[in-house]
């Protein structure tokens, strides 16, 4: 049997299934509902988007996978090329991985050795935010300061080595007045901390952190596996602030097959080139640079310039904005927007009970979790879908 995620599978509602999608449908065994959660906000660009479906189907053709240790392949060459050309700054160096949370790791431990292979001792310790997620693997859980988790921590005792603080930019000063001969790396989720419950904070906080790791030489990592490819209304946060190191999945391969990148900028990967093979990065996921994902990717970037994703990210936040506009209910704490991403926080999670349900009958599939009951939508979303999902979040609370 199928063991789901993030459920205890004694009490678990039955899930829906899926019989087809196109767009930002889902064809289900209960009728056809919006997707107002882009398949973990990942699939941005519509299900069964004929050229995305042509491009893995044209290199499954030629070949699926191959490894990447002693063998190369022209799409990952070419991806690679293209996100040195697309993506700001010099983050020029893109090591692959199968997942966001592998992703995550290899950023982790490349912020790590990079010290090591400098000679510089003692920078062991890592810089998170409080609520901040990074993935399901145990150093990325650890970054990560969700309440789901915690036992895990509390399993192996509190460990020093990473340090969470709230995104405001004292206590940002503050930790590294006091750590920063002892960190490597300041790992965040910018702009949107996403799994935390879409909290939004100001960019002068990472401007800050950008100033402070330079003063310290400690290095900025932004993980925007949830937010790259446009969600915050920027195409990615590191447009702004330049991060050392980049962390990209989810919407990297469209929501089609799983992959992610961590990229690195040359001062980052100089520290590891080197005469010395102790000095090399020592990590390979079995399928990272994978053929279909590499292919995938690429047509995603292509449809994105192409077709002024942006614009509709714009869009959505401009109609996001007028529909909530005046919108206020008792339970509710805050409503948050940001580009392609609104979040109802409520005072109690139970006020968001069955919403699913009532959601359905309304023809769209929504998913809160804890208190917080959010929309990331797919860009390729019509106005009038749109509206279908606010006003369905809306009336919940107008029952
Ligand atoms: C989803 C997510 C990850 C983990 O990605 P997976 O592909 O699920 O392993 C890491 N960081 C952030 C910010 C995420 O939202």
């Amino acid at each position: 049997m199928i063991w789901y995620p993030y459920t205890q599978m004694k009490t678990m509602e039955d899930p829906i299934e899926v019989t087809g999608a196109h767009g930002v449908i889902l064809e289900t065994s209960e009728g056809p509902l919006i997707d107002s959660i882009s398949s973990w906000w990942s699939n941005d660009f519509g299900y069964a988007h004929p050229e995305i479906t042509a491009a893995i189907t044209e290199q499954a053709g030629r070949f699926s996978h191959v490894m990447l240790g002693g063998l190369t392949h022209a799409p990952v060459q070419r991806l690679a090329a293209k996100l040195e050309e697309w993506l700001p700054g010099d983050l020029n160096h893109s090591f692959f991985s199968d997942s966001g949370s592998v992703a995550v790791e290899v950023a982790l431990k490349m912020a790590l050795q990079y010290y090591m292979n400098r000679g510089i001792p003692g920078r062991t310790a890592v810089l998170s935010l409080e609520h901040s997620y990074h993935g399901d693997t145990f150093q990325a859980m650890k970054a990560g300061d969700d309440e789901d988790y915690h036992f895990v921590l509390e399993a192996y005792g509190p460990d020093p080595d990473f340090l969470h603080i709230p995104a405001q930019t004292e206590a940002l000063e503050d930790a590294f007045a006091r750590w920063h001969d002892r960190l490597n790396c300041f790992i965040v989720e910018p702009l949107i901390q996403g799994a935390g419950g879409m909290r939004m904070y100001d960019i002068s906080f990472l401007q800050r952190a950008r100033q402070l790791c330079d003063k310290y030489d400690v290095l900025l990592i932004f993980d925007e596996v949830a937010v790259g490819f446009g969600r915050t209304g920027h195409r990615f946060v590191s447009d702004l602030v330049l991060p050392d190191i980049l962390v990209l999945g989810k919407a990297l391969t469209g929501g089609y097959i799983g992959h992610a990148v961590t990229v690195s900028r040359d001062h980052v990967f100089d520290a590891f080139y080197d005469d010395d093979p102790d000095k090399a990065l020592m990590h390979g996921p079995t399928f990272m640079g994978n053929p279909l994902a590499a292919s995938a990717a690429l047509k995603v970037i292509e449809i994105f310039d192409r077709e002024d994703y942006m614009g509709k990210v714009r869009r959505i936040e401009e109609i996001t904005r007028r529909e909530m506009a005046g919108f206020r209910d008792p339970r509710i704490r805050e409503i948050r927007i940001m580009g392609a991403c609104v979040c109802i926080e409520v005072y109690d999670e139970k006020d968001l009970q069955d919403f699913p349900a009532f959601a359905r009958e309304r023809g769209v599939f929504n998913r809160p979790f804890l208190q917080y009951l959010y929309a990331m939508v797919p860009y390729v979303i019509t106005e009038e879908q749109l509206v279908t999902v606010l006003n369905t979040m809306k009336e919940w609370f107008r029952r």
